[in-house]
C-alpha cells in the first residue's frame, strides 16, 4: 500500500497519519460513524481475544477446574507455559515479519528507525529487544500467571464479593459486561498508568517501560514487576462485580495479548506487500504518542476519553502539539515559582 496516501513522512523518515485520532463517536454525537466504529471495536482484535479466551476456558481451565480449588504450582507451571507460548507466537510473529524480516520496510512506520539499530546503556545487554524480551518472559508473564491461578482458585472455591453468574439466567448482563470489558480496561489502565507517572513512582517503577521511546512488540510487557502486578490485576475487578469466569478471562486476555496494540509501531500491518491492498489497523498511534511525549494519552483511544476530560489528550494534530507544549511550559513555570518560594532571595 502507498502509505503517503494515508499520511506524511518527515525529513527523518518518520511517518504520521493525516487523520487525527478521534475519541469514540458516541461521545460527540457522530452517529454516522457508529457502524464503522462498531466493526473496528469487534474486529479483528477483540474477536481474537475472545477466541483465545474460549480456547483457554473450554480446553484448559474448565475441564480441570477442580484442580484449582487447592493452590497448585503444577497449574502455575502449565499456564505459564501456555501464556508464554501464546505470547511468543503472537508477539513473535509481528516481531519476525515486521521487525526482523521487515517485509513492510518502513511503510506506515511511525519511527523510521528499528530498535535493533540503536544499542543503548539503559537496556540490559545494551539491547532493547533482549531487555524487553527477558523482562516480559521472566517477570511479567509469571505475574500474569500467578494472578490468573489466584483468580481461578477463588472461582473454584466459590469466593466472590457478590455472586458468580451463569449464562443461562444472566446472559443479558453478561453480554453487556463482555461488551464493557474494553471500557473497564481503559479506565483501569488510565488510573494505574497516570498514578505511576507521578514521582517518585515514575522513577522507581514506570521509567523501565519508558526506556523504549521507540517501542516494538517486545516492549509491550517490558515493565517493573509492580507495574506488571497493577496491569494484570485488572482481572480482579471481576471478583467485585457480578460476573462469570469467561468474561473475567476475556478481561485478562485482552490486557495481556492486547498489550501489543500500543507497541506495534506501524499504523497498518500489510498482508500482501507494497502493491497489495490488504492491511490491518494496529490502533497503535495513541500509545505511540504516549511513548514519544510521555505526559499525554495515559489511557487508550478514547473509548472512555479520560485523557480528553483531564486535558492530556493528544490526537496527533499540530493543535494538540501546541496545547501540549503550553501545558509543559505552564508546568515548568509552576515548578520554577515553587523553587523560588522555597529559596527566597537574600
Ligand atoms: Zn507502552
Ligand atoms: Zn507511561
Amino acid at each position: 500500500m502507498d502509505d503517503l496516501q494515508y499520511g506524511t513522512r518527515d525529513k527523518r523518515g518518520n511517518w504520521a497519519p493525516n487523520k487525527s485520532l478521534q475519541i469514540a463517536p458516541f461521545w460527540q454525537g457522530r452517529w454516522g460513524k457508529m457502524g464503522h466504529f462498531l466493526v473496528e471495536y469487534l474486529w479483528p482484535w477483540n474477536a481474537f481475544h475472545m477466541a483465545v479466551t474460549l480456547i483457554y476456558w473450554f480446553l484448559i481451565i474448565q475441564p480441570n477446574i477442580a484442580d484449582f480449588a487447592t493452590w497448585s504450582w503444577k497449574w502455575v507451571a502449565i499456564l505459564y507455559a501456555i501464556n508464554a507460548g501464546g505470547i511468543f507466537v503472537m508477539y513473535g510473529s509481528v516481531e519476525v515479519f515486521y521487525y526482523v524480516k521487515r517485509i513492510q520496510g518502513t511503510r506506515f512506520k511511525y519511527n523510521a528507525k528499528f530498535p535493533s539499530e540503536n544499542p543503548s546503556d539503559v537496556f540490559w545487554f545494551k539491547s532493547q529487544n533482549l531487555d524487553n524480551f527477558l523482562r516480559s518472559f521472566f517477570m511479567s508473564i509469571p505475574l500474569w500467571t500467578l494472578i490468573q491461578v489466584f483468580f481461578f482458585w477463588c472461582y473454584a472455591n466459590g469466593y466472590h464479593a457478590f455472586a458468580w453468574l451463569g449464562w443461562d439466567q444472566h446472559w443479558l448482563w453478561l453480554v453487556v459486561l463482555t461488551l464493557l470489558v474494553p471500557a473497564i480496561h481503559e479506565v483501569h489502565f488510565f488510573c494505574i498508568h497516570w498514578l505511576i507517572h507521578q514521582q517518585p513512582l515514575y522513577k522507581w517503577i514506570h521509567s523501565i517501560h519508558h526506556n523504549s521511546i521507540n517501542p516494538s512488540p517486545w516492549s509491550s510487557m517490558s515493565m517493573h514487576p509492580v507495574e506488571g502486578f497493577f496491569f494484570f490485576s485488572e482481572m480482579l475487578w471481576h471478583l467485585l462485580i457480578p460476573s462469570n469466569p469467561i468474561v473475567a478471562l476475556f478481561q485478562l486476555n485482552s490486557t495481556a495479548y492486547g498489550a501489543i496494540n500500543g507497541h506495534i509501531g506501524f499504523e497498518k500491518l500489510e498482508f500482501d506487500g507494497e502493491a497489495g491492498s490488504k492491511a490491518m489497523n494496529s490502533h497503535a498511534y495513541a500509545h505511540y504518542l504516549h511513548h514519544k511525549y510521555f505526559e499525554v494519552n495515559y489511557g487508550g483511544e478514547g473509548l472512555v476519553p479520560l485523557d480528553k476530560w483531564f486535558g492530556t489528550w493528544h490526537d496527533g494534530s499540530k493543535d494538540a502539539d501546541e496545547q501540549m507544549k503550553a501545558r509543559f511550559r505552564a508546568k515548568k513555570d509552576r515548578l520554577k515559582a515553587k523553587q523560588a518560594k522555597a529559596t527566597p532571595a537574600e
